[in-house]
Order: structure tokens, then sequence, then C-alpha cells
């Protein structure tokens, strides 16, 4: 199974890498399969929310009275880091009873199947994303590297409430990336202060996806006006995300590790500059696509006036 893996993850590697990584890593280094699967010390982000995800993709634990929800579940050979790291924290897989996703892809999703069947969890997920989960990745407007399919208990809409014990999390609808991209948000206390805590969906556009005249999605570039707009709206304190590089998870950990007065994860600036970074991208590019739309239709414009008055 490892080498078959390896094999499809020189393809996948170059995927991922410009994929959910694209905006913040366009010049930085790119990360492989096997590097972004790297073990990460588990640790408490705040209130009941914990950390278990890999050295850059993100698994959340979030503990109410009532039992554990798993967002995120990482890529199927994520399992023994993701399930490593919910033990070292003294939480039992049994008490997982809802599994989240940000979206559908191998990377965040590949664990959801055999999670479900150690768990007996239930699945919630937007419809978009549900048919990409119970495809296997496979039925989805930009399919990638497939993954085990799982069934999807409960659809969640914009703005469904997903409770359990003491705790709500909220889907927001973030449409793009994903068909079916969800940002969550939810609520917690510690110290007897109130914070707007939000894991924010991918806002990278995929390689190979236009915004202008894309048949697989026509209207693709209106959906991710949309999600960016609505993103702009949600209060936040604790900015968290898909991938650690979005939320700077490593240089926050260190500065946790290293007594920070304040908690670094509390960064309402830090999913400001997410969005205007990814938008900035999305707009460069739908100008870009215009443009070559436009210059296309009128070949000729550009070399008229050089040779025209000699006539
Ligand atoms: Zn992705």
């Amino acid at each position: 199974m490892r080498h078959r893996f390896t094999s499809l993850g020189v393809v996948f590697a170059v995927a991922l890498a410009s994929l959910c990584l694209a905006g913040p890593r366009l010049s930085a280094q790119q990360l492989s399969v096997d590097e972004s699967n790297q073990p990460f010390k588990p640790f408490r982000i705040i209130a009941d929310i914990y950390y278990v995800g890999t050295n850059d993709v993100a698994c959340y634990i979030i503990k109410t009275r009532a039992g554990l929800i798993l967002l995120d579940t990482g890529f199927e050979e994520a399992a023994p880091i993701v399930r490593a790291n919910i033990a070292a924290l003294g939480f039992k897989l049994n008490d997982i009873k809802i599994i989240l996703s940000g979206h559908a892809h191998f990377d965040h999703v590949g664990g959801h199947a055999d999670m479900k069947q150690a768990t007996g969890a239930q699945v919630y997920a937007s419809a978009g994303d549900a048919v990409v989960l119970e495809s296997g990745g496979t039925r989805s407007f930009h399919p990638l590297k497939p993954f085990k399919a799982v069934k999807v208990d409960h659809v969640v809409t914009d703005g469904a409430a997903v409770r359990l014990g003491d705790l709500t999390m909220i889907a927001h609808l973030t449409p793009g990336h994903t068909e079916g991209n969800t940002t969550w948000t939810t609520v917690v206390a510690e110290n007897g202060k109130q914070y707007n805590v939000v894991f924010v969906g991918s806002m990278s556009i995929n390689p190979g996806v236009h915004l202008v005249d894309f048949a697989p999605w026509p209207e693709i570039a209106e959906v991710y006006a949309r999600s960016f707009q609505l993103l702009k709206g949600l209060p936040c304190d604790v900015f968290l995300g898909p991938h650690a590089s979005f939320f700077g998870l490593q240089d926050k950990v260190q500065k946790m590790n290293g007594n920070a007065k304040s908690n670094p994860f509390v960064d309402p600036e830090g999913l400001h500059d997410y969005i205007a970074r990814f938008e900035k991208l999305y707009r460069d590019q739908l100008q870009q696509e215009r443009q070559r739309k436009s210059s296309s239709a009128h070949p000729f414009r550009k070399q008229e006036p050089v040779n025209s008055i000699l006539e």
C-alpha cells in the first residue's frame, strides 16, 4: 500500500502543495504529502478546543459535556498521528460523537471513513461536499486524489447549528475551493471571557480552475465573491484554519510555550489578513482572465496604429 501511495504521491504532492497551500506559499516552500504528514505535539488552543493534526494539516477536537467533536481527519495516512494525538490528550476515540469537515479534499477528509467506523460518530457536511464525500472525491467539479468514501448522516445548510452538549458549531457555507467548502464558528469561554472562534475554510483557487467561462462551474467567480463577503462579516477573536501555514500554527505555538502574556491564537487580524491575501489572488486572477478574454476577442487591436497612417 505504501509504495502505491508514494507513486501517486509524486503527482499529488504537486497538487497539494500548490492547491491548498497556494496563497501563502506562492513564493515560499511547498510541502509534499509526506512533508505535511509529520507528527505534531497536540495541545489545548483555548477553552475546550484542541489541536490534534499533523505539522501542517489541521484537525481539531472540541470537547463538550456530551462528548467530542472532531473537525477534519486529515489524510488517510495521518490516522496514526491523529489518533495518537487524541490519546495523548487523554481523550477516547469512542467519545467522538460528531465528525465535521472544512472541505472535501483528500488531505482533510481522507480519514473520515475509518474514523467513522472506529467511533460510530455521525458525519455532518454541507450538501455540496456531501456529494464529494460520498463519492470518495470523484464527483466534484475538480476531482483530486480519491479517498475512502464516507456516508454523510446529516446535511448542513448555511447558518445551521450543530449542537453537542453545551457547545454549538455554526456552519457558514463559503464555496469556491470546493462545492461545499465550510467555515465553522463557535463561541467559547475562558477565565470569564467569551471568544468568537473561526475555523476558516480554504479560499484558494485550485490550479487549473478558471474564473471566467469555466464550464464545470460557470458562476464560480460570483460564488467566490459571495464567500469573501460572508467571511468579512464574521466576528472573530480566535483565528484557526485547515493548514498550519494559514494561521501561523508553528509561530503561535512557540509564543505560547514562551509564556506569552496573551494567547497568541487570539488573532482577529490574522483572519483579516487571510481574507485580504486570498481575495487579492482571486481579483488578480479574475482580472488577468478578463483581460486575456478581451484581448483574444480583438486580436489586432494592439498592432493597429503602427503602420496604418502610412497607407
Ligand atoms: Zn483543498
